[in-house]
């Protein structure tokens, strides 16, 4: 599709780029994350700078009849903001953020990020458990339900999303929250990148800080995955509600090694209470743990560094995950993605979600948990090397599918594998909201193998089991 000739009259300034123009290559992936950058193209991008930008761009959109996309951090692994033919709004260039004190609630555009967010939260004493990675933006990670800091315990990011202003398909812009738009604010919490609108902001309620971060780690050999894994697993469960529970798979520093590192973080407000809540851990781990520390002082800055340096910039990147079954072997199950890495860069992660995978939710989109969070991190440089990182990628997933009960949106590639992604009654409601809301699939939604679920949405069906 080409831009329209001549083209329509915008307001003065309007920030566009269309195909064809010097900026639009840059406009178009400069802020993907991941560099296997797509080959799809938008019919032009849009870098609104205020709230009224986002209204015109959809408008815009209706006027042309052409699809609109959304980019807030550009942090989605599979790119889905960038489609072909669409309009893209990219919000990298709107920012809003500001905390109320006597509400504890901060307002904020959605392509602040975490570490943004909670910077300014840090100067009054207060958190938002965003996403672990510091460059995620709010909008694509609270959308999809938000795994934050210490999930386990203090539940889904979208749990504190109280409410959020809305550009509806049609170019009107409302507000949703329990009272009003209420089936908005349902898909708000956990639709990911089927959400039929564009959220221009986000009210978030906040946590107050802890004082006292200290962590505990143990390494093991790749023999003694079996050992470490059994371990964790079990002792997770029901483990200290203020403390977040990982098993990660690596070569540390990029040595020869395959490493199997149980890490524990705890967020309390004095050493005595973080000695305690990791004493447990330190008491029972197994031996022949090869490296490790325990009650090391930590902050959410200095985990940031780590998560930024765990998920390099400018590389090729290909993952997948999965909700294991509370039933399964979940050791079993996850061995092979923890044990045959593709490179050294690639990580695998268990991530701990009991007790609060057990809980009923709220009445929200996102629906879909286990105990048992596993997801598969393939880091690469050159193109080269793409087959056969997504072929390990598949391989691996083909056996786990067997064996979970559904996966997050997060970490997901709808045009690689479709599951379950929702609750069935919740899924079901979903798909119906879009269909009222966007009947004409004017916002791009769930990027599938074609690129035309449109209104219609995704089925929310293990694909590979059929
Ligand atoms: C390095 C890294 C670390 C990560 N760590 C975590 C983590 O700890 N926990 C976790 O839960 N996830 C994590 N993720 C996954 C991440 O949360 C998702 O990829 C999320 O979609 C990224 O949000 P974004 O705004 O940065 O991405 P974008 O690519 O900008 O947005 C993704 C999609 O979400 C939708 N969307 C975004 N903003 C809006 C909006 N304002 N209105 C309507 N739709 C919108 C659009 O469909 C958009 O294409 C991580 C991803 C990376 C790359």
């Amino acid at each position: 599709m080409s831009p329209p000739s001549p083209l329509p009259t915008l307001p003065p300034s309007f920030p566009i780029h269309w195909r064809g123009d010097l900026y639009y290559e840059h406009a178009r992936i400069g802020r993907v994350f991941n560099h296997r950058r797509p080959d799809r193209y938008p019919l032009a991008v849009v870098e609104a700078k205020h709230e009224e930008h986002i209204v015109e761009a959809v408008k815009l959109a209706n006027k042309l009849e052409c699809r609109v996309s959304v980019r807030s951090g550009g942090h989605s692994w599979a790119a889905w903001s960038v489609r072909d033919d669409a309009i893209l709004i990219d919000l990298g260039k709107y920012y809003e953020l500001s905390y109320d004190a006597e509400t504890h609630v901060a307002k904020v555009s959605p392509s602040i990020t975490g570490r943004m967010l909670n910077t300014l939260l840090g100067h009054h004493g207060r958190l938002f458990p965003g996403g672990h990675c510091p460059d995620v933006g709010v909008g694509g990670f609270a959308l999809q339900g938000g795994m934050g800091w210490n999930c386990k315990n203090w539940g889904w990011a979208c749990e504190r999303v109280l409410g959020v202003d809305v550009v509806t398909a049609n170019g009107e812009l409302v507000h949703c929250d329990k009272y009003e738009n209420t089936d908005l604010y349902f898909a708000a919490r956990g639709a990911g990148p089927g959400f039929p609108g564009i959220v221009t902001r986000f009210y978030l309620q906040t946590l107050p800080v802890f004082s006292c971060m200290r962590s505990a780690a143990y390494f093991y050999k790749k023999e003694d995955y079996r050992k470490a894994v059994s371990w964790i697993t079990k002792l997770a469960e029901d483990y200290d509600q203020d403390t977040e529970i990982v098993a990660v798979s690596s070569f540390p520093g990029g040595g020869d090694e395959l490493r199997v590192m149980v890490l524990l973080v705890t967020f309390k407000n004095s050493e005595e209470e973080a000695r305690k809540a990791l004493q447990v851990a330190e008491d029972s781990h197994p031996t022949g743990n090869v490296d490790g520390w325990f009650m090391k002082p930590t902050s959410l800055q200095s985990e940031y560094d780590d998560q930024a340096a765990a998920n390099p910039e400018g590389h090729r990147y290909c993952v997948d995950n999965a909700y294991i079954d509370n039933d399964a072997n979940v050791v079993s199950v996850m061995e092979k993605a923890f044990t045959t890495l593709p490179t050294k860069k690639s990580f695998t992660l268990w991530y701990s979600m009991a007790p609060c995978s057990r809980r009923p939710l709220p009445d929200m989109a996102l629906s879909m948990q286990s105990d048992h969070y596993l997801a598969l991190y393939t880091v690469w440089e050159h193109k080269h090397d793409d087959a056969g990182n997504r072929g390990w990628v598949q391989n691996i997933m083909q056996d786990v599918e067997k064996q979970s009960v559904g996966a997050y949106l997060g970490d997901s590639d709808f045009q690689v594998r479709q599951t379950r992604f929702w609750g069935q009654e919740q899924g079901q409601r979903l798909m119906k909201i879009r269909k009222e809301r966007d009947p004409q699939g004017r916002i791009c939604g769930f990027l599938d193998a074609r690129d035309n679920s449109g209104a219609d949405g995704l089925p929310n069906e293990h694909h590979w089991l059929q």
